[in-house]
């Protein structure tokens, strides 16, 4: 199977993960983006797992360890996940795995997040594609972070909120939670920021309250701003969802921008960066630095598993 770039970072000139990546996804082993097993093989094992046929349970992410013949599936402790594509009735599904995979890597390397490590790898047999990541809430030795969502953190869940908890909530009350919580807030607000920003410009309609997180970060003993994960184009699926999951501001609050105009621009998050205490120097720098990025972004698609029309959409 020939895939002429890198299936993590998408550099081209290789046919294979590159030795950055090889060493940032593997521990610098060598491993096939093909998998040892194929789709059929993979909804067996779900299956066994469910205990009876249900094609609903079969197609939803799975763990993965890297054991000494590669990358296999495990019922527990694995340091992988693997999210082939899902099924269901919305729009281009096949891409799902190619979308998630590059909208991570724009993250990434065009505006710099601190986000998960991932990859694009291929069934055996039908080389379908699977988006593949590293977990970072589990250390070699199979010990867990402490980790915890704002779900968690808010103290929501269905049980008590209903159905819609992890979207009846605001991008600034998470911020609020976040200040109660982290002893850093300044530095990793500014993270939050930037990513919401990147998820409104990238149309991720699903950055709900379990989408973002906070882990222990050992060296510093104190709790951080979990790296990016989950980041997606969700109108390629869903052409009418909006472009945020949550409300920016808590209370209803508009901008007089948005009364006028319907959807968020400049002032929405220059208010947005105010209400997170971050000083309006910066805020300005960050979205300056968040626009005008259309040939990086033109660029990495170019290159992404994405076929033309999608990275035109
Ligand atoms: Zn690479």
């Amino acid at each position: 199977m020939n895939i002429f770039r890198c299936p993590s970072c998408l550099k081209k000139g290789f046919n294979e993960f590159c030795p950055d990546c090889r060493k940032s996804l593997f521990n610098g082993r060598k491993i096939s983006p093909v998998l040892s097993f194929s789709r059929p093989d993979y909804n067996r094992r779900k299956l066994e797992k469910a205990g009876r046929i249900s094609i609903s349970g079969v197609q939803s992410k799975h763990s993965l360890a890297l054991t000494g013949a590669g990358l296999e599936l495990v019922e527990k402790g694995g340091e992988y996940i693997l999210k082939p594509i899902p099924p269901g009735e919305f729009e281009n599904l096949d891409a799902m795995p190619a979308n998630e995979h590059v909208t991570m890597q724009m993250a990434r390397q065009v505006f710099g997040l601190n986000t998960a490590q991932c990859a694009l790898v291929f069934f055996s047999r039908d080389s379908a594609p699977a988006y593949l990541t590293k977990r970072f809430d589990v250390f070699p030795d199979g010990t867990r972070r402490l980790q915890e969502d704002f779900a968690q953190i808010a103290q929501v869940s269905e049980e008590s909120h209903g159905k819609n908890y992890k979207y009846d909530f605001s991008y600034e009350k998470i911020a609020a939670l976040l200040k109660k919580h982290i002893s850093s807030y300044a530095v990793e607000v500014e993270k939050f920021f930037r990513l919401v920003l990147f998820n409104y410009l990238t149309h991720n309609g699903d950055a709900h309250l379990k989408n973002f997180s906070v882990y222990r970060d050992q060296g510093m003993n104190t709790y951080l701003l979990a790296p990016a994960y989950d980041l997606l184009n969700t109108r390629l699926h869903l052409p009418f969802e909006t472009p945020l999951a949550l409300d920016l501001f808590e209370s209803g609050y508009e901008t007089e921008s948005y009364k006028a105009n319907g959807y968020f621009a400049y002032d929405d998050f220059f208010e947005f960066g105010a209400r997170l205490g971050i000083p309006p120097k910066r805020v300005e720098r960050f979205i300056a630095g968040t626009a005008g990025r259309g040939k990086e972004i033109n660029e990495l698609l170019a290159r992404s598993f994405l076929d033309d029309s999608l990275q035109t959409k």
